[in-house]
Order: C-alpha cells, then structure tokens, then sequence
C-alpha cells in the first residue's frame, strides 16, 4: 500500500507544471511536424528515471537526509549528457523536463549524445564545502549504475561547478577501481578538463546575439544589451559582447540590478562584484529592480538567470529585438507566441545556451583519444558548430514560418524521428 501511494506521488509529482510544459511543447511540433504519433507518444515520457535517498553526516555531528534524482530522457543518438543541479526547487518533474530539453540539445547541435538530467534537492548555499563533498560523493554512489562514460555523461549545472565534477570523477573511478575522467565533463583542466568549458556557455551565447543580430539586420554601430545574471553564463556573455563593441546598458544579480544608458564598464563592474558580492551599487549606475530590468529599452535581451523570467504577465512591457535565452526555459510557452507576433526574435534555450553541451562533448571527446586541443581550437570549433545551428535554425524560420524555438525543435526530433526509425523497435 505504501508502495502504491509512493509510486502514486512520483508519477504525479512527474506530471508539474513543468513537465507538462514540456510535453505541451512538444505536443505542438509533433503536431506541426505530424510526427508518428506512436514514437510521439514514447518521447513524451523519460526513457528511466531514479530516485535516490542520501543520508549524510553534517558538521555538527546530525544526519540529514536529501532526495537526488537522475533521469535519462533518449539515449538513441548515444549516452544520455546534461548536467546536475543542487537547488531546494528540484523535483522529478523539473529533472525530467530539462532531461527532455538536454535531448533536443544535443540532437540540434548534432551531437551524439541523449538527453539526461539530475539534481539534489537542498539550499546548497547553507552547506560547507565538507557537507557538499560527502553530499555529492554519496549522490554519485546511488546513482553509479547509471552513469559511465559510454551510458551517461553529468556536467555541471546550477549551483554546482568544476569541484563538484572532480568528486563525481573520483568517487566513481574508485568504485570502479581505476581513473575514469570521461565519465564527467565540466571538470577542472587539471584533471582532464577542456581549455574553453569554463566559459563556453557564455562565448555560445555571444556567438547567437551577432548572428541574431545579423539576422534581424540590426544597423546600430554598437547594439545595446541587456543581461538579466551576472553569473557564469551572464557575465562571460556580457564580456565578451562588451569586447566585441556591444553597449551593455544593465546587469543584474539574485541582489537587483543596475543601470547606465551609456553602458557599463564591464571589466570595472567584475572587479566591483569580486570585491563587493553584488553588482547594486555600482559607481555611475542606477539601481533598479529585475522587473524593471527586464523592461529597458535595448536592442537584445539576454535572461541568463533562472527559468520562467519572461511571462504573459511582463511580455508586453519588453522593449528589446531580440532575446538569446542564456538560461534553460526563460520564456513561458504562451510569452514566446506574443514575442513573435511582435515581431522580436528568440533565440531558444537548446541553441543559444548549447556552448555549454557542445564544449563537454569537445572535453569528452579529448578524454577519449587523450590528445588535447588548444584554447584557440576549442573556440574556433565552438564557433563553428554554433554558426551552423543557427543557421538552420534561422533558415527553417523563414521557410516555415514558425517561431524559431519550434524550428530548432523540428531539427531536433526530425533528427532524432530519423534516427528511432532506423534503429526499429526491440524485440
Ligand atoms: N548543464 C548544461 C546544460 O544545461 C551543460 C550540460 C552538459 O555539458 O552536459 O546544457
């Protein structure tokens, strides 16, 4: 009976908000598209999903016990990639709908991996750096079976880092009793890690905002833009946009945001954030609010904070061109549909924030052949691919019509549709 209620509770707590946005989503390309209702219907569910229970030993001497998940969405184009997150809002529909995206990721990018995802639910930002090893170490030994260098592929996500994928290497290669860098991506370059991974979710959504911008015919000498985070995606996009000649008029952190329709000295305000732990405040800006923010005049948009930023309820107050969604799930689904009929151009989330996906396969690849590659390769191959995707994703714009979220979702399970096909069905 406990059981039945428990598997009761998954399959509902499966079934959030979240994840029947993500199904909904892919309702309407399948419809668009007239996908094979039969494989339409096996890719609205994850292929397998776990659940895990990790008990550990605080500093103070007491055991506290965290919930982790791990769900594999396709693994038809190779072993399942995506990232692990540690934050209180995990749940196993918000893990299963990111491992649906983490597949049309890769498929887009073409790269040959499937969709996974996972994550613990905790405050991660209450935990000692002790609490988070044996966190993390514990995790990674609960879902061991699942994961490996040919089967599935973590990296890091929010709140977790390169630290975090060294402990997940370390505790899995002494399980299975020699070095296994392969079996995670994102980790530091001293243990195998790829020059550029640090930075590439950031680079790749630069590289979108100038083919967007070129795309949209933007003529400004120096386009102004707007970055909802200041953190590993945000900034770096926000430097390298700035070095390129963009005017980055306002930022913001999880503190508020700042202002200067002039534009923001970029390196100026990093040394301002190391020092001080929040970008308010700032010398020469105005402090304002992130709805405020998200209202500026600009010519691109950049949400590379948390998902459901952009909603019916602030959609029309957006005065940019364009948006190059930074984060995973920024815009609501109907948010996206007034955007294009407005006429501004969005970058979906699969394209503008694949940098980050498309430089663990670079690291896992490297791992692989154990050969290296410069700095200046892993970016001029980042650019390339990036290019390309965005390319297609643009043409199928103007061929069909469609919002580009859904064109870059017809590339993606076309791809994929092709693939499941060809394969057939077991037994
Ligand atoms: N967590 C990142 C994402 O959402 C990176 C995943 C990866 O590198 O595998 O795309």
């Amino acid at each position: 009976m406990v059981a039945l209620e428990t598997s009761k509770k998954t399959v509902m707590e499966c079934e959030s908000e979240h994840f029947l946005m993500a199904q909904r989503q892919l309702d309407e390309i399948a419809l668009e598209m007239g996908l094979d209702p039969e494989l339409h219907e096996r890719l609205r569910y994850p292929k397998r999903a776990l659940i895990v229970t990790i008990p550990i030993k605080m500093d103070d001497g007491t055991v506290q016990t965290f919930t982790g998940y791990r769900v594999q969405h396709d693994v038809t184009l190779g072993p399942a990639k995506g990232g692990i997150r540690f934050h209180p809002e995990v749940n196993l529909g918000e893990v299963s709908s990111l491992a649906m995206l983490m597949t049309w990721k890769c498929s887009l990018m073409n790269l040959p991996y499937g969709g996974a995802k996972g994550g613990i639910r905790c405050e991660p930002w209450k935990l000692s750096q002790n609490e988070l090893e044996r966190l993390t170490r514990r995790y990674t030994s609960e879902i061991i079976n699942l994961i490996g260098p040919d089967k599935d592929i973590p990296a890091p996500d929010m709140y977790t880092n390169e630290q975090t994928m060294a402990w997940i290497m370390d505790t899995y290669s002494i399980n299975v009793g020699h070095t296994v860098p392969s079996v995670v991506t994102g980790k530091p370059v001293s243990v195998g890690g790829s020059l550029g991974r640090f930075e590439a979710t950031g680079r790749g959504v630069a590289y979108c905002v100038r083919r967007a911008a070129s795309y949209v015919g933007l003529t400004t000498k120096s386009p102004t833009v707007v970055v909802q985070g200041f953190g590993n995606v945000g900034a770096i996009a926000a430097r390298l946009l700035h070095e390129s000649g963009y005017t980055i008029v306002a930022v913001s952190d999880v503190h508020g945001g700042i202002y200067n329709p002039e534009g923001l000295d970029i390196p100026r305000l990093q040394a301002y954030l190391s020092e001080m732990g929040k970008v308010s405040g700032f010398p020469g800006s105005k402090d304002i609010s992130n709805q405020e923010l998200l209202a500026l005049p600009c010519d691109v948009l950049i949400p590379a904070a948390l998902a459901g930023q952009i909603t019916v309820e602030n959609v029309h107050d957006l005065k940019c061109k364009i948006v190059v969604e930074g984060a995973n799930g920024p815009t609501s689904p109907e948010a996206d549909k007034i955007l294009h009929e407005k006429g501004i151009l969005v970058v979906p989330d699969i394209l503008a924030n694949a940098g980050g996906v498309t430089v663990s396969y670079f690291e896992w690849v490297q791992g692989l052949m154990h050969l290296f590659w410069s700095e200046q390769e892993v970016n001029h191959r980042l650019e390339e691919i990036m290019g390309r995707a965005c390319d297609q994703v643009f043409e199928m714009t103007a061929k069909t019509g469609l919002r580009p979220r859904m064109s870059a979702l017809r590339i993606a399970v076309g791809r994929l549709a092709e693939a499941k096909k060809l394969r057939g069905l077991y037994p």
